[in-house]
């Protein structure tokens, strides 16, 4: 019988994860021989190494992490050994390691003990802490507002003219501020508390909408339409696309 690959991450750095259902988790899975179980301290930091050495991640039928809507999209990228769409991600940052085992069809641990390290040396975080925004590009329409916003230089356009997460680690740590400001609610720190940044599903649109157009006129400290036009006469050209304007001023 084929082993079914899972890919179980630990959170070791910012610590989202009850780690008592992540050691439940690992001792549960590791003695299992249809299991290649790989457990890692931080998938953020590895996904951002793996982006960089452009290898990828590898391919899992199943990966236990966070919100499954962030890390869908901290996992994409455009290697061949990235390609995660027939794996099912699990949320443990919601369910608890009974839950996803059930889910998994597996036996609940006998016992629990002290979380395990990491079984890969490679997999172990970077120096920095691993911080960084990742975009959901089913919601991003490439408008331009977070590059302009950033004073870090995080992000940056592609070949393409799409917007890319292009420097992660000048990310500044804990802050999540051009989430705030993103018009689409597309930009997630899955290490954060609150959602729907956390990478939670997103339950109010035109709420959600608006805090984020308040977010970018408090950040401006003065009138958001003249500050807009401020920066786009600067800039040279307009930051937003004009669906995107449209959609944040209406037909004013
Ligand atoms: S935020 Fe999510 S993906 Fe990143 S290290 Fe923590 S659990 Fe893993
Ligand atoms: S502000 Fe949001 S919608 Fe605009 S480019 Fe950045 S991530 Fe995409």
């Amino acid at each position: 019988m084929p082993e079914t690959t899972v890919l179980l991450c630990r959170c070791a750095t910012h610590t989202c994860l009850d780690q008592a259902d992540v050691c439940a988790l690992h001792q549960a899975l590791e003695p299992l021989d249809d299991i290649d179980l790989r457990v890692v301290d931080d998938l953020c930091g590895l996904a951002e190494k793996k982006r960089l050495e452009k290898t990828g991640i590898g391919k899992h039928d199943h990966v236990v992490a966070c919100f499954p809507r962030a890390v869908r999209w901290l996992l994409n990228d455009s290697s061949e050994n990235s390609d995660q769409q027939h794996t099912q991600f699990h949320n443990l940052r919601e369910n608890s390691a009974d839950e996803i085992l059930l889910k998994l069809k597996l036996p609940l641990p006998a016992s629990t003990g002290i979380p395990p390290g990491s079984d890969t040396g490679d997999d172990r975080p970077p120096e920095w802490p691993p911080w960084y925004p990742v975009i959901d590009y089913d919601r991003c329409t490439h408008c331009g507002q977070c590059l302009s916003f950033c004073l870090f230089n995080v992000f940056d356009k592609d070949e393409q003219n799409d917007v890319v997460v292009a420097a992660p680690r000048n990310c500044k740590d804990n802050c999540p501020a051009c989430a705030r400001i993103c018009p689409e609610v597309a930009i997630m720190f899955p290490k954060t508390d609150s959602a729907p940044i956390n990478g939670d599903e997103i339950q109010d649109e035109l709420l959600e909408r608006e805090k984020a157009l308040i977010a970018l006129q408090q950040s401006s400290g003065a009138n958001l339409h003249a500050f807009l036009s401020n920066r786009n006469r600067n800039a040279g050209k307009g930051l937003l696309k004009p669906e995107a304007r449209k959609r944040i001023f209406g037909d004013r």
